[in-house]
């Protein structure tokens, strides 16, 4: 199954939103394969934003995302990138659809909560830039033949 990459931003934890972010994915029926807190440094937040190093905004954009540890997070589920990043809505949270994470609890384009790989091949190389193979797990969950109809699992 398709495997991406969420961070719970440092707004996030500082408005006491981790429980409530982590419960959107839950109920939607994602499952957690690695979880940890981490302080980002300078170099994997360069590579991990390396689209964004020429813009004027990027040492605000890098100095609010280390003004505190963040939560990284792995999970798992059919077409988990595409379904993650609607999941979240769009950059501007203010302009996000109801309903979406940014949409209903965040206000800016900087602090925006969260953070989701954008693409299949994006999610590979983010979820192996932040979690090394031992941290990632497989295991059972009693609620997959639920969550999914038989021939989607093939
Ligand atoms: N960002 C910002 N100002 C901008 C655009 C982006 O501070 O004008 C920050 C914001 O936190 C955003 C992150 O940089 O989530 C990554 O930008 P990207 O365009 O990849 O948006 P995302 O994929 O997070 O929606
Ligand atoms: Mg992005």
């Amino acid at each position: 199954m398709e495997r991406t990459l969420v961070l719970i931003k440092p707004d996030a934890i500082q408005r006491g939103l981790i429980g409530r972010i982590i419960g959107r994915f839950e109920e939607k029926g994602l499952k957690i394969v690695g979880l940890k807190f981490m302080k980002l440094g300078d170099q994997l937040l360069n590579e991990h934003y390396s689209h964004l190093l020429d813009k004027p905004f990027f040492p605000g954009t890098r100095s609010f995302m280390q003004s505190t540890p963040v939560i990284a997070i792995c999970w798992e589920g059919l077409d988990s990138v595409e379904t993650v990043r609607r999941l979240c809505g769009i950059t501007k949270a203010r302009e996000a659809a109801p309903g979406t994470i940014r949409g209903d609890l965040a206000m800016s384009v900087q602090a925006n909560l969260v953070h989701a790989s954008d693409s299949i091949e994006t999610a590979a190389a983010e979820v192996k830039r932040f979690f090394d193979d031992s941290e990632l797990f497989d295991y059972d969950s009693a609620a997959t033949g639920t969550i999914y109809s038989q021939d989607e699992l093939g």
